[in-house]
């Protein structure tokens, strides 16, 4: 039964509701990836707006009343939310999701449903307290406070915020999934992570001097050029230019 806009089913789970709406803003994210892609398009501080006129708007619509549906319900709209931040900012599917919503800067679902903390703004508090009681918070000190980023054409913006998040598609993680038969180095033996990439490869060390001459420092950390690439235009495009010439992404 459909009672304005919403469907209620006689033991209240709201399944028929969610399965609605999710289809619809799945429909909506199919649109919107016309908008941009991995290569092409818009920015992602844009398509974060979009993503949140179109879709956040028929996602959380009556959430006071099907707030009291079971997670298990609320799942397929989790499910939803995710891929339209993965969509947004460029994120490969293997983004741990508390650092894709520290990227973005969103809050998880189960929290924006409660709307008393949306409507009292208390969404930036909120989704720091989450990020922090993460078990990625020490790896990745320097989000979210990287995630006002300058605005570059999207490839580029896509490779920093990868680097950021540690989800360039190197050999550890393309293991991981299923991609790779080994995580470790060709040249060096050990675990190709994005840290091994960016601080210790061999195979790399002279774009390494390169990117060391043109930032004037000795020592890398992996922390500091994250943060420093989004606010610095020479160390930014240095770092770009580092990420290019590997010509594995
Ligand atoms: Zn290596």
């Amino acid at each position: 039964m459909k009672v304005l806009g919403i469907f209620f089913s006689a033991n209240l789970s709201f399944n028929c509701h969610f399965n609605y709406v999710a289809k619809k803003a799945l429909k909506r994210l199919g649109y919107l990836r016309a908008l941009g892609g991995s290569y092409w398009g818009a920015n992602t501080v844009h398509l974060l707006r979009l993503v949140n006129a179109c879709i956040r708007s028929i996602r959380e619509f009556g959430a006071e009343v099907t707030s009291y549906a079971g997670s298990t319900s609320w799942r397929k709209l989790k499910v939803v939310h995710h891929n339209c931040l993965l969509f947004a900012a460029g994120l490969p599917r293997w983004t741990p999701i508390p650092v894709m919503l520290a990227e973005t800067g969103e809050i998880r679902l189960r929290d924006r449903k409660d709307l008393r903390k949306v409507i009292f703004r208390v969404q930036a508090d909120q989704g720091r307290i989450q990020w922090e009681s993460t078990k990625y918070f020490r790896s990745f000190t320097h989000l979210p406070k990287t995630t006002k980023t300058q605005l570059l054409p999207r490839r580029k913006e896509i490779l920093l915020t990868r680097l950021r998040t540690r989800s360039l598609p190197t050999k550890a993680i393309l293991f991981k999934v299923g991609l790779e038969s080994s995580p470790l180095c060709r040249q060096c033996g050990i675990v190709d992570s994005n840290d091994h990439l960016l601080l210790t490869c061999n195979v790399f060390e002279q774009l390494r001097n390169n990117l060391g001459a043109s930032l004037g420092i000795g020592a890398f950390h992996y922390d500091w050029i994250c943060t420093i690439s989004t606010f610095n235009r020479r160390v930014c495009s240095a770092v770009l230019h580092f990420l290019q010439s590997t010509n594995l992404f």
